[in-house]
């Protein structure tokens, strides 16, 4: 090292140049290293090129790192969305833009090793920006916005790094000699690389083993071929997704209700069809953030048949359904605000049908409706 720099004429910092030990345990028993006779410091991690590197080989810390900053970026664009009175599309927007990039820097090394901290993430910032509890379900928060978990875009950038490597065509770049060789290690089964075995986890996974298959075959590439797989594994990580949120809230009782009136994973147009306050009301009845039997009920611990609406005798569930079409008690606001044909003879379309309406003069009348519900429900 010292006769190198003396070669090129490179002067070393010593204070700022640290030795680190890769090892599965922390080393105890440490040797000295010394430079020019000084003595160097050893650390357990280290920033480099924006990426804390661990001792043992794990990102964990770089996760934390990354997620550490990525807050601050977040709290800062909340204070100036919240003076700007921002509509919700250019807040998400503006949080793929400025906040993603640091949560997401390097995970195309990462990902393999990714921790649900990103998702979290974003996760909080959508419950922030819809003002909604820290409790309400993952998946309500996403379908309402139609939005999918930040986890998909590194899993995607993972993919198309790999796709870089592996169809260099014979790059002498040092990252794709890099890749050719452990590569080779892992179809040898000399060492299986945790970034190998993940994107070839994932690949099949996904149903695209012809692509790993392929790149022996034909190592050739072109701007064209990454494109198109670039697409390809997003739309499919995408359509994944929409499955696994179909099948849990096709399958789970806590969204008896929210899949009456939910049948897409799409934004939901009420959010920028309804002055804010209103379009607010009307998530939070969707989304469980409300004090009726059959939410209270859940936080206390009764059993769900026992949850029912005190307002009348009907013993029925005081559920959404319940409210909106049935109690006895509301039934004044109901003949004001509603049409007859909803709650004549209500069944689930028809809780779906209004529920899903983009019609601006019946969605003001149903969010005002809710919001007398939840108010003396609230007051209960
Ligand atoms: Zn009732």
């Amino acid at each position: 090292m010292d006769r190198y720099c003396k070669d090129w004429f490179l002067k070393l910092n010593v204070t700022k140049t640290k030795v680190m030990i890769f090892s599965r345990g922390k080393v105890r028993t440490v040797p000295t290293f010394t430079f020019n006779g000084r003595k160097l410091d050893i650390v357990y991690d280290f920033q480099y090129l924006g990426i804390k590197f661990s001792y043992n080989g794990k990102f964990t810390v770089a996760q934390k790192n990354l997620y550490d900053r990525a807050s601050k970026a977040m709290f800062a664009l909340l204070r100036k969305t919240r003076k700007l009175f921002l509509p919700l599309d250019v807040q998400i927007d503006l949080f793929e833009k400025t906040v993603v990039p640091i949560l997401l820097y390097g995970s195309e090394v990462w990902c393999p090793y990714m921790s649900d901290l990103a998702n979290k993430l974003q996760i909080r910032f959508f419950k922030m920006i819809l003002k909604v509890g820290k409790s309400t379900p993952t998946n309500m928060v996403l379908g309402e916005l139609g939005q999918f978990p930040v986890s998909i875009q590194a899993k995607c950038r993972m993919l198309n790094f790999w796709y870089k490597l592996a169809f260099s065509n014979g790059s002498d770049k040092l990252s794709c000699v890099t890749y050719r060789f452990l590569f080779k290690m892992y179809e040898s089964g000399v060492y299986k690389s945790k970034f190998l075995l993940s994107v070839h986890g994932v690949l099949n996974e996904l149903g695209f083993s012809y692509f790993w298959h392929n790149q022996t075959i034909n190592n050739v590439t072109d701007g064209g071929y990454f494109n198109t797989f670039k697409a390809l594994m997003k739309n499919r990580l995408q359509d994944q997704f929409v499955q696994t949120w179909h099948s849990e809230i096709n399958n789970n009782e806590f969204y008896y209700n929210y899949r009456m009136y939910k049948e897409n994973f799409e934004f939901e147009k009420y959010l920028s069809i309804l002055p804010v306050n209103l379009a607010n009301a009307v998530l939070k009845f969707r989304t469980l953030n409300h004090k009726l039997p059959i939410q209270k009920g859940r936080t206390l611990g009764i059993p769900r048949q026992d949850r029912i609406c005190h307002k009348c005798s009907s013993g029925d569930l005081g559920d959404e359904f319940h409210y909106i079409f049935v109690c006895p008690f509301f039934t004044n606001y109901r003949k004001q605000l509603l049409r007859c044909y909803y709650y004549a003879r209500p069944n689930s379309v028809k809780f779906r049908e209004l529920f899903s309406t983009t019609k601006k003069s019946l969605l003001l009348k149903l969010a005002k409706f809710m919001t007398l519900v939840m108010d003396c429900l609230r007051s209960e």
